[in-house]
């Protein structure tokens, strides 16, 4: 089968004849029986894909084909999407269906995009290696003994292992781009406020944002760019105009801020210390600047991050009482126990610790040492970010401090997997704009990412320095 980096490729062989749209998704479909074992896919819409295939087919022979069209794409299964089942690989919303369509979705549908199907993530997307779905661990088509990352672990295998062109994600502390360094693609987590949350299934509404992973920096640029903009179902998108990403090929020089912290970090594997260390090298080589900065509060991230999110977290899971939706306990015999058994039935362990985390920091006696310090800390961490890229064009830091991990290696120790966050929740707490991007690829054959970060709304500088970055790495 053919596999493409590029939808324009795409749109190109379907404009020669060469291929079609109704072709391509039978394909996909195909591919993902074939490789079921990945666990990639919680459910496929193969029917409702083929009927718009045919649809998008005949736009392309009429002239009218929209900016998407032959792009089929996976959906994180947190995202609602009307008539269609959404979970958030939870069973607690076992059997419910979407009443309405998450902007971010509707406006790739807009745009002739094909949606084959809806893709497996950690529950509540609260996780970083996608073992905590209700529907068992994705699998990372490298090496399938390893976790493809979390908690867009089945938006990463399916773009990884070619089961669809590219899928959406969403990052609340480093969703996307953690399973997209561990997958070899590329992911960003867009500034807060560019791309509508309407219709994501909220986790910690401070933090998440939706984004795509994709094979190639152009069909990343072009999908933000559809998704982003100002929509009236979400006070928090800017309503700064809707942008136009471009890549400029001058030749032009940029300043990276490293961060010391991280690239001296104990636990920073061989090989991704090896590689960073070669693409500052390499960077410098070409005439860009390396400054080095020092950030003292890289213990205090994961934290402040654990601190707000479950706190966020425990508001919004609260809807998920057994009454409004979603399941009930047949053992329930009155209010109370309608509560608490189909919250118990329901939900998984690593939700329910979230949960009694959350509801402990905004508990009265412990709201000021927990919660209200946290949002202190944040403010500084935002501060601190914010003075570092006035004075750099990007920071750069490796996006995780390992590469993939085994199945099972940290899941029966928490702490042990809330610092695989390490390196991206700043960007979560800070607000501005992150891009994962594959570098490089160990002997064993497991990808390297590359983060870099932004200010707020500065998705266009940083597609442009990614642009560069990948050039001096080939
Ligand atoms: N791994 C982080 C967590 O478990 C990030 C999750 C996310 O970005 N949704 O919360």
């Amino acid at each position: 089968m053919s596999t493409y980096r590029r939808i324009t490729d795409i749109q190109a062989d379907i404009r020669s004849g060469k291929t079609s749209c109704v072709q391509l998704v039978k394909e996909y479909i195909a591919r993902i029986e074939a490789q079921k074992h990945l666990n990639a896919f919680l459910e496929v819409w193969a029917d409702e894909a083929l009927e718009q295939a045919e649809r998008v087919d005949q736009k392309f022979k009429t002239g009218n084909a929209g900016r998407l069209a032959g792009a089929v794409i996976g959906i994180k299964d947190n995202l609602a999407y009307k008539g269609h089942k959404v979970s958030a690989a939870s069973k607690i919303l076992e059997g419910f269906e979407s009443l309405y369509t998450a902007t971010a979705v509707q406006r790739l549908l807009d745009e002739d995009a094909i949606i084959l199907g809806r893709t497996n993530c950690d529950e509540f997307a609260m996780g970083a290696s996608n073992e905590n779905s209700a529907f068992g661990p994705v699998r990372n088509a490298a090496d399938p003994e390893r976790v493809p990352g979390g908690s867009s672990g089945g938006s990463a295998v399916a773009v990884q292992a070619n089961l669809v062109h590219a899928t959406l994600g969403s990052d609340t502390g480093g969703s996307i781009r953690q399973p997209a360094a561990f997958c070899g693609l590329f992911g960003i987590k867009p500034t807060y406020g560019l791309i509508s949350r309407w219709g994501l299934l909220a986790y910690a509404s401070s933090f998440d944002q939706i984004g795509p992973l994709t094979h190639s920096l152009e069909d990343n640029m072009l999908l933000t760019e559809i998704m982003a903009g100002s929509d009236e179902h979400d006070a928090t998108v800017s309503d700064r105009s809707a942008p136009r990403y471009q890549l400029d090929t001058a030749d032009k020089k940029y300043t990276f801020a490293v961060m010391r912290q991280a690239v001296e970090h104990p636990g920073l594997d061989a090989d991704v210390k090896q590689e960073t260390e070669s693409l500052i090298a390499s960077l410098q080589a070409q005439g860009h600047q390396i400054t080095y900065f020092d950030f003292e509060y890289l213990d205090y991230l994961v934290p402040t991050y654990y601190l707000l999110t479950t706190a966020e977290a425990s508001s919004n899971l609260s809807r998920y009482s057994g009454l409004l939706y979603g399941h009930r306990s047949p053992n329930a015999t009155d209010l109370e126990s309608t509560f608490t058994l189909s919250r118990t039935e329901g939900f998984g362990e690593e939700v329910k610790r979230r949960i009694m985390l959350g509801t402990f920091v905004l508990s009265s006696d412990y709201y000021d040492a927990y919660y209200s310090k946290a949002q202190k800390v944040r403010r500084l961490i935002q501060n601190k970010t914010r003075e570092v890229l006035s004075s750099a064009d990007a920071i750069l830091i490796p996006t995780t401090s390992t590469p993939a991990f085994q199945l099972g290696e940290k899941s029966k120790n928490p702490i042990a997997m809330y610092l695989a966050d390490l390196f991206t929740v700043q960007a979560n707490i800070a607000g501005n704009c992150a891009i994962s991007i594959p570098t490089a690829t160990t002997a064993a054959g497991l990808p390297i990412g590359m983060q870099l970060m932004c200010g707020e709304f500065e998705e266009q500088k940083l597609y442009q320095i990614s642009a560069e970055v990948l050039r001096v790495c080939q």
